[in-house]
């Protein structure tokens, strides 16, 4: 329990501390994007300003100011609508936007930026004033009216914004009188870049791969230790398991070794020739069962060395399960061929064939059936064992053959064993070229298949 709170502590300061390092990295990485971004921007501005700032480019500026004066007093005077003054500027701005057009395309092979950017300035505001009158002509609410460059949309880099005031008297010729006005205008002139997102993350490409291989590091550092810390708790669970069963295995041999020691004292009994002799086959019987325990122990790390023979599996098959003795359960075969002969190491065929009648008896309740078939199959030899005992779900059938391993459930029933039977039978198949497999369904039973190579 304990333990179990410790890991997860450690996965919770593990996803924290990895949140602040990815808010970090988002942090650090938002802030180079925002100045490469600045400095790019400076720098193409730089590249553009002799041709946007060009004699000719101012020329083309001044003779639209220059109309738009004489569209202002042709307003006063005339009584133009502001919808046609705005439609007539609109004009003239379309008409200097095609001379710009034609000069900054003229510029492109020696500033080749030029081709990357779409360069645009456009009147924000115009106010005009005669004799104390203000008009509005258009307003910062209203669509700005562009005069150079390009149309785009979007987002805008702004070069430069500012206004202009001036205050005339001046000759108009229309109505031959002196007319003082007075004149303002903002405007500004911004650019957009093509792919503008994809270069300046391109810029930064070492950067971006550097951060995110750091965090794909430390997520995969945290992952192993977590993956190891999982694999030693479950190693400490083993042994523990492994110290307990043994223990238990162990007990009842053991107190039966002390109870004979402790019969064979008593003069009565050790005078008596009948009872010696009962003790001694007692004796003997317990000291197998250690013997065997230990053998089991000791096979489970060691690799098997086989001897393959040939002889006839199915005389083999019977001698086994006449020797076999149930005093529970009811044994029903179905044995085909009548003969067949193939090579296998017979000594270990007949040590897993046993741990599987063992284990069918063990899982399965008194009285209930245990069936042995066997039959050919695609060159193999199957023996299949069938109990309608306990049965294993799913996800544990996955795990029974691994070393010490045992269901619970099993634990909990006070079933006997040390997790090895199944472990090792699997080691000798294997060993011989066969192997084990096991189909079950919780609570109606298992069936456990041997196949072994019929040549
Ligand atoms: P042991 O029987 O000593 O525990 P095994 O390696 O033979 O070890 O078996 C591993 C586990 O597989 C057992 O603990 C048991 O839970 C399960 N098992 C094996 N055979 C059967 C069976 N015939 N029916 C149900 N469960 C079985």
């Amino acid at each position: 329990m304990k333990q179990q709170s410790q890991v997860k502590l450690l996965i919770i300061s593990c996803l924290i501390i990895l949140a602040g390092l990815i808010s970090i990295q988002y942090y650090l990485i938002r802030n180079t994007y925002q100045l490469t971004s600045e400095t790019y921007v400076n720098d193409v501005k730089k590249q553009i300003a002799p041709v946007v700032e060009s004699p000719e480019m101012d020329s083309i500026e001044e003779l639209f100011f220059d109309r738009v004066k004489k569209l202002c007093l042709k307003k006063s005077i005339d009584s133009l609508s502001v919808g046609q003054f705005q439609k007539e500027v609109r004009w003239v701005g379309d008409s200097m936007r095609y001379l710009s057009r034609n000069y900054l395309q003229s510029q492109f092979e020696d500033y080749p930026i030029l081709r990357e950017i779409r360069f645009r300035s456009r009147v924000t505001q115009i106010v005009f004033e005669t004799d104390s009158v203000y008009d509005t002509l258009l307003k910062f609410t209203e669509i700005p009216i562009d005069y150079l460059g390009q149309d785009f949309k979007g987002k805008a880099f702004n070069i430069n914004t500012g206004n202009v005031h001036s205050s005339v008297d001046t000759e108009n010729d229309s109505i031959n009188q002196k007319v003082k006005y007075f004149y303002k205008h903002n405007q500004s002139a911004d650019m957009d870049i093509s792919n503008f997102q994809f270069k300046i993350l391109k810029k930064m490409t070492g950067m971006l791969i550097a951060a995110v291989a750091l965090i794909l590091s430390v997520i995969i550092l945290f992952f192993w230790m977590y993956r190891s810390l999982i694999k030693q708790k479950k190693i400490a669970e083993v042994k523990t398991d492994f110290a307990n069963n043994i223990s238990h295995e162990l007990k009842t041999p053991v107190s039966s070794l002390s109870l004979i020691i402790k019969s064979l004292k008593i003069e009565e009994i050790n005078q008596n020739p009948q009872k010696l002799n009962e003790l001694i086959i007692s004796l003997e019987r317990q000291n197998k069962r250690i013997q065997n325990l230990t053998e089991r122990v000791l096979e489970s790390s060691m690799e098997y060395k086989t001897e393959l023979q040939k002889a006839d599996i199915i005389q083999f098959l019977k001698g086994i399960l006449s020797d076999f003795k149930s005093e529970k359960h009811n044994i029903n075969l179905e044995i085909e061929p009548e003969t067949l002969t193939i090579r296998a190491d017979y000594y270990l065929l007949e040590r897993v064939v046993q741990n599987l009648l063992e284990n069918a008896q063990k899982y399965s309740p008194g009285s209930s059936e245990i069936k042995v078939k066997s039959y050919v199959s695609n060159s193999e030899f199957i023996i299949e064992i069938q109990d309608k005992g306990i049965g294993i779900s799913t996800t544990e059938q996955q795990k029974i053959f691994d070393k010490f391993y045992r269901v619970s459930e099993g634990n909990r029933h006070n079933i006997k064993g040390l997790g090895l039977g199944l472990y090792l039978s699997m080691k000798m198949m294997k060993s011989m070229g066969g192997n084990i497999s096991v189909k079950s369904k919780l609570g109606e039973g298992s069936t456990f298949i041997l196949k072994i190579p019929a040549v």
